[in-house]
């Protein structure tokens, strides 16, 4: 890794710096095994990776949460063992366990967090916040009467009390709703807009699509890919058409432009394809004049799933 990533803020475009970043929990787990990556500022970062791949762990380890076993990190230029106060300064980060105090009201936990930060009482935005977040009304009720989209939304909210340059997510939509789902995507839109760089973890390969303009997948505690989203869901190469019969399957079609075929149900096969060398059409075609008895056809959009697969079985 270059030593750009370490320069002081304002000789430096990256947000987030990485460099060989390891952790082995007590026990012996290697949770992150020397990642390396750098999140460029101003945009929305995703980091895509299954259950237990290390993404908590490498944002727990930015928010102090967790301590390193080695490696470093830098922050808005600021290293986290060397100017961890400026590090912690920088960025905002909404965990993935909803941690939460029940004594307070979602406006007292906003200045208590302020008070925290040493944000001073005339700039504070606690209702402002509250608003973005959509909680005016909940303003001063009692914790426990928030249902669990309102406590994460609320986190939210704590993590932009004091104004970060860096906002991170984490896993924000697991176990929200759609709609709600849609008006947190809305305001991390619009805050990336007025210039906070975004960063997000997620499973859901659609969900970083749709937000972010760079993806990192990591998997088993190592970055497998780092690139701008087009580009990583264009590596997706196989796709598949889904054909359901209106006869029961005497034999599976074959044909030059297939690269697999299963019989995926007692009337139904699917074909993958190579969208490099044949399109849906010609793959119809094919299992038509095949003899195939076509009631129905979908198709199979490449997903995380796909371009995982692909990678892992090429990191191999
Ligand atoms: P992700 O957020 O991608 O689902 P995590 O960072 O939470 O992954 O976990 C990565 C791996 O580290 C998993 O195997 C998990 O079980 C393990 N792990 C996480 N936290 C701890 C901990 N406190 N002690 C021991 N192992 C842990
Ligand atoms: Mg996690």
């Amino acid at each position: 890794m270059t030593e750009k990533c370490f320069k002081p803020p304002f000789m430096t475009d990256i947000a987030i710096a990485i460099d060989a970043l390891t952790k082995v929990y007590a026990g012996g787990k290697r949770a992150l095994d020397g990642v390396t990556l750098d999140v460029p500022r101003g945009g929305i970062y995703g980091l895509l990776g299954p259950n237990g791949a290390g993404k908590s762990t490498l944002i727990n380890i930015l928010s102090g949460m967790v301590r390193k076993t080695s490696g470093r990190a830098a922050i808005w230029g600021f290293d986290i063992d060397e100017h961890p106060r400026n590090a912690k300064a920088s960025i905002g980060i909404v965990p993935q366990e909803i941690v939460f105090d029940p004594f307070f009201t979602p406006f007292e936990t906003l200045e208590l967090v302020a008070g925290l930060y040493g944000v001073a009482k005339g700039k504070r935005r606690s209702d402002e916040l509250l608003a973005a977040v959509g909680l005016s009304d909940k303003r001063d009720a009692y914790a426990r009467t928030l249902s669990g989209g309102m406590k994460r939304r609320l986190l939210v909210a704590k993590a932009l009390v004091h104004s970060p340059p860096i906002i991170v997510l984490d896993e924000p939509t697991a176990g929200v709703d759609i709609d709600l789902r849609e008006q947190l995507w809305a305001y991390v839109r619009q805050l990336n807009r007025e210039g906070v760089t975004v960063v997000l973890t997620t499973h859901y390969l659609e969900e970083a699509e749709q937000l972010c303009d760079r993806i990192a997948i990591i998997n088993h505690g190592k970055l497998i890919a780092d690139k701008p989203t087009r580009e990583l869901v264009g590596m997706a190469r196989e796709k598949a058409v889904v054909l359901t019969l209106g006869a029961d399957i005497s034999a599976l079609p074959d044909h030059g432009s297939f690269e697999k075929v299963e019989q995926t149900g007692p009337r139904e096969v699917t074909i993958s394809y190579n969208k490099d060398r044949a399109n849906a059409g010609d793959v119809l075609a094919a299992a038509a004049a095949a003899g195939l008895a076509i009631v129905d056809v979908s198709t199979r959009e490449a997903d995380l799933e796909d371009v995982f697969v692909q990678l892992t079985r090429a990191a191999a």
